[in-house]
């Protein structure tokens, strides 16, 4: 492991056969960055904002929130940084917001759909970020989403934000691109729908995963159904990253697959060109990446799609790519 990430970490992450791609990290705060920068990643494909309003009583002003993420777009120094508008309920809880208690927390109130629903909350964190966004390459991106009226309805909020921005002649990047999570199935089904509203998508594998195969993700009785290898989960994430290229958008992953070497070169072979994880994870997908070609990746990825089962899928990964 040492070995490796010497031998990677100063060369770019290009296949054999020329292809470059984006290796990112998933961050929750400044302090992050360091490790980013360690292992050789190129900025942040998810930046997750939920931390800054744990562990407190009230919830963060706005100077507080544009503080808390300009540090970060600062730290990145000229490298993207994607950050993402809250993602609470679920599994996280914030002391001071009363969240209704739920017989289905994942299927409830959470992340967009708080959002939306408190909007007043929703544009302090919005007008946050544009400001920060003055001081980097910054992008929003929006968690479940699962229609495109939610992207409709939040990209007006965001519209409101920075009208209010304007009148108080507050400096802020007017030109932000604007993206969602991938990570309900009905959005990677509709992905040629919701492509023509957004700059990018993400595909959240770790939700997109417990939706699509109806497996808490938290449930450890369950966990040898939560299979990313599943084939239904892999004709999803197919098909998003083949919408995005037909509709000229940008497509990354930050989900826990985007780490997993045994999937790296079945997504490459799908046209994934942006990987997202946590920093420590990016010297050993640099290592599969270099050892690699594209047309050797498409052929994996072709001969896995007509494939019918997880066990034959993962033998196959094991034998050709590891
Ligand atoms: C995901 O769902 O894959 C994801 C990256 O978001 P989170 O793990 O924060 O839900
Ligand atoms: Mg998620």
């Amino acid at each position: 492991q040492a070995d490796l990430y010497r031998n990677v970490k100063h060369l770019p992450a290009i296949t054999a056969d020329g292809t470059q791609i984006k290796l990112l990290a998933n961050i929750s705060s400044a302090d992050d960055m360091d490790m980013v920068f360690d292992n050789s990643g190129e900025g942040v494909g998810l930046f997750r904002t939920e931390m800054l309003f744990m562990d407190r009583d009230t919830f963060p002003d706005e100077e507080e929130q544009f503080e808390f993420y300009k540090k970060a777009v600062i730290s990145a120094a000229g490298y993207p940084v994607t950050i993402r508008t809250i993602d609470i309920g679920g599994d996280k809880h914030l002391p001071y917001f009363n969240l209704p208690a739920e017989l289905n927390p994942f299927l409830g109130y959470r992340a967009i759909r708080i959002s939306l629903d408190q909007e007043a909350l929703f544009l302090l964190q919005l007008k946050a970020i544009l400001r920060a966004a003055a001081f980097g390459e910054v992008s929003i991106m929006f968690p479940m989403i699962s229609n495109i009226k939610e992207i409709r309805d939040a990209k007006a909020i965001l519209e409101k934000a920075k009208k209010e921005l304007i009148a108080a002649g507050t400096a802020f990047d007017a030109n932000i691109k604007v993206g969602i999570m991938v990570e309900i199935p009905s959005a990677a089904i509709t992905a040629d729908i919701l492509a023509k509203e957004v700059d990018f998508f993400s595909i959240g594998t770790n939700d997109l995963c417990q939706y699509t195969l109806a497996v808490d993700r938290m449930n450890e009785k369950i966990n040898h159904l939560y299979d990313p290898f599943n084939p239904g989960v892999l004709r999803l994430i197919h098909n998003v990253i083949e919408q995005g290229r037909l509709h000229n958008i940008h497509v990354g992953m930050c989900g826990e697959m985007a780490s997993d070497s045994l999937a790296t070169l079945l997504l490459l072979g799908m046209g994934l060109q942006e990987f997202s994880m946590s920093a420590a994870s990016i010297p050993t997908i640099k290592n599969s990446i270099i050892n690699t070609n594209i047309a050797r990746a498409k052929q994996i990825c072709a001969d896995v799609m007509k494939m019918e089962s997880s066990e034959s899928i993962t033998a196959y990964l094991k034998e050709t790519t590891l």
